[in-house]
């Protein structure tokens, strides 16, 4: 599958917000939102900030979404095809099948800091549901499962620090810790004041409307 592989900094600055690539650093004073603002990147990047409406602003809040869940366009638009069939909110569907991605779990349970390192944990192996290995990022978990790293992966030191710190980052209240290290069992399915506030899913479905 095809991936970005420039500076994902560069995205956020793009769109104007901290989508939080970068694991601990985007809690650090070295975030370059922090250091240089939210203008575009590039020497021009201040007198390219235009006052965005109608269409301008749909595009790029599906743009952040896609870069928040580090979803690549065909796959961002199959979920949106799928959370249109489904019964309910079109745009609250779309945002709970992303929550509901393995890779997402992984990163919301705390055993990474960041969502494209817990794609990684997950791709090579790290990672079982309910006692066994998965490793398909996009796998969508259910009420009940157990998520956890598997037992020969528990000193990895990437996910242990991020495991100590996890506390400070806000586990969602649909995440409960087992009783056992490194394992969270999904004790509920998420709900819209759970997910990122600062995302407006209704641009989204009338983008992909008209
Ligand atoms: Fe975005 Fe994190 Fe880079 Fe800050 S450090 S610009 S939040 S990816």
């Amino acid at each position: 599958m095809a991936r970005y592989r420039d500076a994902v900094c560069r995205l956020c600055r793009r769109e104007g917000a901290k989508l939080f690539l970068k694991g601990d650093r985007c809690f650090k004073p070295s975030c370059a939102i922090e250091k240089r603002g939210t203008n575009p990147p590039g020497q021009h990047g201040a007198a390219r900030r235009k006052v965005l409406g109608g269409y301008g602003e749909q595009l790029r809040e599906k743009q952040k979404v896609k870069r928040i869940y580090f979803i690549l366009e065909k796959q961002f638009r199959n979920y949106f095809e799928k959370a249109r069939r489904q019964k309910g909110v079109t745009g609250e569907n779309l945002l709970f099948m992303l929550e509901r991605r393995l890779d997402n779990v992984v990163y919301r349970s705390g055993f990474s800091t960041s969502r494209r390192q817990s794609r990684q944990l997950v791709n090579h192996g790290h990672v079982t549901v309910n006692g066994k290995k998965v490793n398909i990022p996009s796998f969508q978990v259910k009420s009940g499962d157990v998520v956890a790293i598997k037992p020969n992966s528990q000193k990895n030191a990437h996910v242990d620090a991020a495991w100590q710190t996890a506390g400070g980052r806000g586990r969602p209240q649909w995440l409960s810790i087992d009783g056992k290290d490194l394992s969270v069992v999904v004790s509920g399915l998420p709900n819209r004041q759970d997910i990122d506030a600062n995302i407006n899913e209704q641009l989204i479905v009338e983008l992909y409307s008209k």
